[in-house]
């Protein structure tokens, strides 16, 4: 471009104020992996979307029957403590200490054989159905499964989603406008990008990056809380078995690409060293 001398300087100042507003903007309405330090979409404020994940949450268990086998809820109850425990060491670890005001540990067993399911809401509101049992088997496989979806809530996945569904469907509208116009479709929207959406038939697969993360994460929390991350491996080839006709809700929300096993084998290494000290 040619510009005469004397405004050069000043389209170069103007330029240069452009791209820091536009940086601005673009940190504004971004957060960051842990672990990957990923860059993700954010443009709603968490304090928003865990308060939101909060009310959800009392609807659904409004809704459910909760199981009443004393020793399957305090299985439950004891893997999802210890993982707890471990993703508030991991968030101080990473640096996230903010992030923990937002933590209300809450673990519930939902009476449903039929659904092969768990989740985890941002701010640590957390479901397991009895139907998720066999395929856990023990403790152990539990851990694998409640340390991945922590690993979501951690990742700040939900709000990633959430983001994402309200720029593509109501053009990026704040989430207390869209809550306010069209409070069932938003709400909707909340669940499947909080991973709920099998239980209103609305699933939304997580992306293969997110997936990704929290096994790497939720290998880093098992092993915290000391159990052996091997058993992740075992656990997704037990996942994987169980496809068929009607593959389980788990699997529609968390696709399991090929490459799953061989990514977890190779993560392995930095967990099994956080799994022996942790003993
Ligand atoms: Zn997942």
């Amino acid at each position: 471009m040619n510009l005469p001398a004397q405004t050069r300087p000043r389209f170069f100042a103007q330029r240069r104020l452009a791209c820091f507003i536009l940086l601005v903007l673009f940190f504004s309405g971004c957060a960051e992996v842990p672990l990957t330090e990923r860059k993700s979409l954010s443009i709603v404020p968490h304090s928003d979307v865990v308060a939101l994940g909060f009310q959800e949450y009392r609807q659904v268990l409004k809704k459910a029957k909760l199981s009443r086998d004393p020793e399957k809820v305090a299985m439950v109850r004891q893997v999802g403590k210890r993982i707890a425990r471990a993703a508030e060491w991991f968030l101080r670890k990473e640096g996230m200490e903010e992030d923990l005001h937002y933590y209300h540990w809450e673990f519930n067993l939902i009476e449903n054989d039929k659904v092969i399911n768990a989740w985890c809401m941002p701010g640590g509101k957390i479901a397991v159905y009895t139907g998720i049992l066999p395929v856990t088997r023990d403790e152990n496989g539990l851990a694998v499964v409640l340390g991945h979806e922590v690993g979501h809530a951690i990742a700040h996945h939900g709000d990633e989603r959430l983001s994402q569904n309200l720029l593509a469907n109501f053009g990026g509208m704040a989430l207390s406008v869209a809550l306010a116009q069209r409070p069932q479709a938003t709400r909707e929207l909340a669940m499947a990008a909080f991973g709920m959406g099998a239980n209103i038939g609305f699933l939304l697969p997580y992306s293969r990056i997110q997936e990704s993360e929290a096994d790497r994460i939720g290998l880093m929390l098992m092993a915290k809380a000391g159990y052996n991350p091997k058993g992740a491996v075992s656990l997704w080839m037990r996942m994987k078995q169980q496809g068929g006709k009607t593959p389980p809700a788990l699997l529609s929300t968390h696709p399991a690409p090929s490459s799953r096993i061989a990514d977890i084998r190779h993560y392995l290494p930095e967990a099994m060293a956080l799994y022996r000290r942790s003993r």
